[in-house]
């Protein structure tokens, strides 16, 4: 594709069961500053069937325009029809720009449409920048974490990359609002589609939520003590409604999943309130959760560094904290 014929910015709207993954709007929201940076639209993509509700969310959340492909064979992800239909979009509207979430399907989804464009992608970004001739700057961690990459991708168009959810803020929602909508007509041939989706076996985190879908987080770390302590947080963050996370050192000890680690080389979340429990406060931690609303640290040294950045601070002994709070809210 021609550069200079490529024109938006697209986000690829990912939805689970009907419902728009946070990643999604937290992705309309800052791809539609980079966009308005330079004059240019941010357009939804919505893949799917039955996807008026979907829609409807993205409009109110801010897109300027919505590209809609409605067919059966889009009722679930399958990375064929999924590759097809939007490969076939680019081609057609030429966008400068694709962001996708760094989710499973996500990072499926997008390196295959990068190959099949011929374009680059940067995976799994952490910001995102744009110049006033359009040039996305990617940023993400590498080597392990040790430094930042600043990545360009000066000769192909899509610009395309993966971005981690809760990196960014969702922006609010004006039910009022209206826009555009183009109905693509792209049907998938089902002998194209290798991969048929039986059963959804649910997988969340021990709260039952997962930790980049969560509002509230109540997160562990060393200082938990054994793996049998995450019942504590457990029942802390069932009261709230939230999800249990946990520090790397608390994953590396086994402790809990993999899955809930926050961090560098974990998830990045940007819940409404996150509460650090034996955790010190380590740069690779708070690399994954600074963006959160409000975070109260419970730590026994008043010297970590978790205050540093916490808005409300305890200085005692979790053990004896985590069930008094989980015990005052229960109440309410
Ligand atoms: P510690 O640093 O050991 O802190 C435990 C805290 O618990 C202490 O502050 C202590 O005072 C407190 N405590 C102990 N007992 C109690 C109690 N009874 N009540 C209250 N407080 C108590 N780390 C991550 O978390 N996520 C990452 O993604 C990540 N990526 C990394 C990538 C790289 C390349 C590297 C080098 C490191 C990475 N780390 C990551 C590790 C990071 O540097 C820290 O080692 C780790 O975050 C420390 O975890 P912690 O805070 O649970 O443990």
């Amino acid at each position: 594709m021609n550069i200079n014929d490529c024109r938006n910015i697209w986000v690829f709207v990912e939805t689970e069961h009907g419902q728009v993954k946070n990643v999604a709007l937290e992705l309309i929201n800052e791809g539609k500053k980079l966009a308005h940076t330079v004059g240019e639209e941010l357009i939804a993509i919505v893949i799917g069937h039955k996807m008026e509700n979907v829609v409807q969310t993205v409009i109110s959340y801010g897109a300027d325009q919505v590209i809609l492909v409605d067919g059966a064979e889009y009722q679930d992800y399958t990375t064929d029809a999924y590759t097809n239909a939007f490969t076939k979009l680019i081609k057609i509207h030429q966008p400068s720009a694709v962001l996708v979430g760094a989710t499973i399907n996500g990072r499926d989804l997008a390196p295959r449409i990068a190959c099949r464009m011929g374009t680059g992608l940067t995976a799994d970004c952490t910001g995102l920048e744009i110049s006033p001739e359009g040039e996305v700057t990617w940023t993400r961690p590498a080597m392990g974490g040790n430094l930042m990459a600043n990545i360009i991708c000066p000769n192909t168009r899509p610009q395309m990359g993966t971005v981690r959810p809760g990196v960014f803020k969702r922006g609010t929602s004006d039910k009022d609002r209206t826009a555009n909508i183009i109905r693509e007509e792209i049907s998938t041939p089902e002998k194209e589609i290798r991969t048929k989706l039986r059963d959804f076996i649910h997988v969340a985190g021990i709260a039952g939520v997962k930790i980049e879908e969560a509002d509230i987080i109540v997160s562990g770390g060393l200082g938990i003590g054994k793996a049998e302590n995450f019942m504590l947080l457990q029942e802390l963050a069932s009261a709230l409604g939230g999800a249990v996370a946990a520090s790397r050192a608390a994953v590396d000890e086994g402790w809990i999943s993999p899955l809930q680690q926050v961090g560098q080389t974990g998830k990045t979340v940007g819940p409404k309130l996150y509460i650090a429990c034996g955790i010190s406060g380590a740069i690779q931690h708070v690399a994954g959760m600074s963006s959160s609303d409000f975070v109260v640290a419970i730590n026994k040294d008043p010297e970590a560094r978790i205050f540093d950045i916490a808005d409300f601070g305890i200085v005692g002994d979790l053990f004896e904290i985590v069930p008094l709070l989980t015990d005052e809210i229960r109440k309410r």
